[in-house]
């Protein structure tokens, strides 16, 4: 009686394998919602299935992004998932936990006043790129309303920057300056600062870690000619650093360079916690010199425990666990571990670039020395060598590896570059399985050269 009971109580697809369950035997619905309820297991299985489509993370070299992550990172975002960032109230200690991040990364980029220094967690290095374009608008426009002079037509410089900068621009009605590449550059050239800054530029970015190719741009020459700038022109224009990825590369393995808040012009610096950081995705860094240097009007204050908590931000509910995580990876490695892994990937990276420079078609740009761990390479001669690196894109691809092709910035767009990312968890062994991959089909596509296909190379920009 009992086990006719409980036999007839149960739905009949809890016995079935999770691929003969109803739902399974069709295709997934793709626009509308479907009528009945389903059993999570099988839909957490379907899910996943689909998600095989997807690349393979940890192969994808093109990244900047944390795609090795330990298991108490796991646990930890977990237990952190219903935390959210803006609910200071509720969560007065994980809001403690990002100032305490904060903190740690103003001293680590040289902050003169260690109390006197403003700074917030993002959802990355493109929210905070809009908040430190943001203050220094504002910045810009309070000197010139001081100073009874026109506010119309703000300009920011920079050389080639990542897309955020292009966003801040469009978004927040500023001119984009710029300054273009020529010859051998891969950076902004500070010579050229002066035919680009003028009353109306409210800052120069500078880029440590470009995106094109890996190098950083020389942050003390910069600083240099915009002080001949204010020296003749009056002008005292302010530096941003994007740090996107290395504001935690260069405070431990290039100590000497000069680039953060050591240098006076320096305003702010962003950083993404979810690149070099080894934070799990959704979290970046904004810190600002000094209080003086963030605007007050853009501050808006939350009360909690007695005390006042300023928060800067684009959005409002935001999850907290990356930033749980952030202060978890600062606590676990301290300054000896990210100083071991930042110079493993630095000298992987750097044995990558001796053995591309091996191989006699490739010219190398960036060979992994004096920047982030990562190389940057182009064909010698597409013509000669019959393909593009588009098709070796493609034919790496069917190995897993994820490569991206794409141009060089203007004026140096007729240059087609490949670059490699060697982060957290991307080994040697891998880089040997790389090069295994690499030379194989560069041998094939010298055998079976693809000519100058030109369609393909544009279907694929
Ligand atoms: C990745 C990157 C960004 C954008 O950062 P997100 O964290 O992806 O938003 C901005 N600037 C540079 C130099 C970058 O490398």
């Amino acid at each position: 009686m009992t086990l006719y009971h409980y036999k007839k109580g149960r739905d009949e697809d809890e016995f079935k394998d999770l691929y003969t369950n109803s739902i399974a035997l069709d295709q997934l619905p793709k626009n509308e919602l479907p009528e009945t309820t389903s059993d999570p297991k099988v839909i957490r299985q379907l899910v996943l299935d689909e998600l095989f489509m997807d690349g393979n993370a940890r192969q994808n070299l093109a990244t900047f992004c944390t795609t090795y992550i330990e298991d108490e990172v796991h646990e930890l975002m977990d237990l952190s998932i219903d935390k959210n960032m803006i609910d200071k109230d509720e969560y007065p200690q994980t809001s403690e936990i990002e100032h305490r991040c904060v903190s740690i990364l103003a001293n680590l980029w040289h902050s003169p006043e260690k109390e006197d220094t403003i700074g917030c967690s993002t959802t990355g290095s493109s929210e905070a790129a809009m908040l430190g374009g943001l203050a220094l608008k504002w910045q810009w426009r309070k000197r010139r309303e001081a100073e009874g002079k026109s506010t119309n037509n703000p300009n920011i410089v920079c050389g080639p920057v990542q897309i955020c900068w292009h966003k801040f621009a469009r978004y927040f009605d500023v001119e984009i300056r710029e300054i273009p590449i020529t010859e051998d550059e891969l950076g902004i050239n500070p010579d050229k600062l002066n035919d680009y800054c003028d009353e109306n530029t409210i800052g120069v970015v500078a880029t440590l870690g470009s995106t094109f190719t890996g190098i950083y741009e020389p942050v003390e020459e910069l600083a240099g000619a915009l002080d001949k700038i204010q020296n003749e022109k009056g002008f005292d224009i302010p530096i941003h650093v994007d740090g996107a990825s290395g504001g935690f590369i260069a405070p431990f393995i290039q100590k000497k360079l000069k680039w953060d808040f050591c240098i006076a012009r320096v305003k702010s610096i962003n950083a993404s916690g979810h690149k070099f950081g080894m934070a799990p995705l959704g979290v970046g860094w904004i810190i600002w010199r000094t209080v003086a240097d963030l605007p007050k009007e853009l501050i808006f204050n939350v009360d909690y425990l007695g005390g006042q908590m300023p928060t800067f931000a684009l959005n409002f509910s935001r999850p907290a666990g990356q930033i749980i995580a952030q202060y978890y990876n600062f606590l676990r490695l301290g300054r000896d571990g990210f100083t071991t892994i930042q110079s493993e990937c630095a000298s992987t990276a750097q044995y990558l670039g001796e053995q591309l420079r091996e191989i006699d078609t490739l010219e190398i740009l960036y060979d992994g020395h004096g920047g982030i761990p990562a190389v940057c390479y182009s064909l010698k001669d597409e013509e000669e060598a019959g393909f593009s690196l588009y098709d070796l894109s493609d034919r790496l691809r069917m190995h897993g590896w994820q490569i991206a092709s794409y141009p060089l910035p203007s004026d140096r767009q007729n240059m087609t570059v490949q670059r490699i990312l060697i982060r957290h968890g991307v080994s040697r062994d891998m880089i040997f399985l790389l090069l295994r991959d690499f030379r194989k089909e560069l041998e094939y596509l010298k055998k079976n050269p693809v000519l100058n296909n030109h369609d393909k190379v544009s279907f694929h920009h």
